[in-house]
């Protein structure tokens, strides 16, 4: 799924670039939102990261989290909540 945008970005002294509005917009990306940072060969891949709450104790844990690491609790798909109420 790999698709140019023919966009390029120079990054700042440091280290900072700016990621185009077209493109927060398209995948729903706000101020603040998280992005996880991949690297595959020489590519650098932004993963917006969204975190979840554990229904026991309501602590942000990992998106990948089998297990609350706060309380224990096994996470479940559709068992947690996004953390989008948080803001
Ligand atoms: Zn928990």
């Amino acid at each position: 799924m790999k698709k140019s945008t023919g966009i390029v970005r120079r990054l700042d002294e440091l280290g900072r670039i700016v990621l185009p509005i077209e493109l927060r917009k398209k995948l729903g990306l706000e101020e603040k939102d998280a992005l996880e940072i991949y690297v595959e060969g020489s590519s650098i891949v932004l993963k917006k990261y969204e975190n979840k709450i554990c229904t026991k104790c309501k602590q942000i844990i990992g998106e990948k989290d089998k297990y609350c690491r706060y309380c224990g609790e096994e996470i479940n798909n559709g068992k947690y909540d996004k953390e989008r109420t948080s803001r």
